[in-house]
């Protein structure tokens, strides 16, 4: 709930990238430097792709029909094409993703000089419940914004501990920096008929939790029908048991970026699956509905 004041301090900035086939080969991600005075970043893209980024640009459309304009295409493309030996043609885009910051507006004259950092305001009307707002924020802040979200409640509700979150892993994330290699060997040696690109893959996305979706497996089959590009039904069955997937776009898209590697009959099927799955579990009854249960 936010009052009624505070809705004039968002400043919608829209932020699209593009996903095009590999356009170099070593790991290093590149930031270029724009004609504009911004810069934009080209990253190495799920094995087989580069993704390139952002935009920065005031929002004033729809929030529930966010997409790539032809305007962003051709930025994007114009200045990673200064870069590149090949230039980036608008036809070799196979993807593209966008979405709106709700940044805190500072008054700021361009959409990509707004603060990127978060604010919290409190509204505290005499004799009224206080309510604390949060404006802004970044993936990389959060733990930062949540302890100092819990200082503000604790200064009406009291201390209810220290912060603990500076060295607390992610779930699967809990091995060192430097350990992944480790963990991907030892995963390997646990799960010897996993070929390198899945136990790879698998260890990126899910760290240590790969096991737990690997469960008692001996051998590829264990792991049920493969829906395409190495994607089984265990994987699609932990998604949902565990990360709220509910529809093929959900395990494609938004968990595993699979949809880039498969076509349109593949999602299909794995839809028909997972809607199977999904009725089995309302119904209350199959393996679905007894897990669930
Ligand atoms: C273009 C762009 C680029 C960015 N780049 C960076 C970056 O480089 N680095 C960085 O650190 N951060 C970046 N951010 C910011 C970062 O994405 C956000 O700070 C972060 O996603 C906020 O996480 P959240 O979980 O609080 O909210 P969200 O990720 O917005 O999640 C909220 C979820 O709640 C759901 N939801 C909303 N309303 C309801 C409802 N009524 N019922 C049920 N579900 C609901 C939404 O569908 C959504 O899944 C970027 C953001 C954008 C838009």
């Amino acid at each position: 709930m936010v009052h009624k004041g505070a809705a004039h301090n968002v400043r919608l900035v829209q932020g699209s990238h593009i996903v095009v086939a590999k356009k170099f080969d070593d790991p290093r991600a590149y930031f270029f430097q724009n004609r504009d005075g911004r810069i934009i970043f080209a990253i190495p893209y799920e094995q087989d792709f580069t993704l390139i980024g952002t935009t920065d640009r005031d929002f004033d459309g729809d929030l529930s029909d966010v997409r790539i304009s032809p305007e962003e295409i051709a930025y994007l493309c114009a200045n990673a094409s200064e870069y590149f030996a090949e230039p980036v043609r608008p036809e070799d885009v196979v993807w593209a993703y966008s979405a709106v910051r709700p940044l805190f507006d500072d008054g700021a004259s361009k959409a990509q000089e707004a603060t990127r950092d978060y604010v919290l305001r409190e509204d505290a009307p005499a004799g009224k419940a206080p309510l604390v707002n949060s404006f802004g924020g970044k993936i990389t802040t959060y733990r930062r914004l949540a302890e100092s979200m819990l200082e503000k409640i604790e200064a009406v509700l009291g201390r209810r501990g220290p912060a603990w979150t500076a060295d607390a892993p992610l779930p699967g994330g809990d091995f060192g920096v430097h350990g992944f290699e480790a963990e991907l060997g030892a995963l390997r040696a646990t799960y010897p008929f996993l070929d390198e690109g899945l136990a790879y893959r698998l260890v990126r996305l899910y760290g240590t939790r790969a096991r737990k979706l690997l469960g008692p497996a001996k051998s590829v089959a264990d792991l049920g029908r493969d829906f395409g590009a190495g994607l089984h039904e265990a994987e699609v069955r932990y998604l949902m048991e565990n990360e709220w997937a509910m529809t093929a776009e959900d395990v494609l898209w938004r968990r595993t970026k699979r949809g880039l590697h498969i076509g349109k009959d593949e999602a299909a099927a794995l839809e028909a699956y997972m809607s199977g799955l999904r009725d089995s579990t309302a119904a209350g009854v199959g393996e679905a509905g007894r897990r669930a249960g």
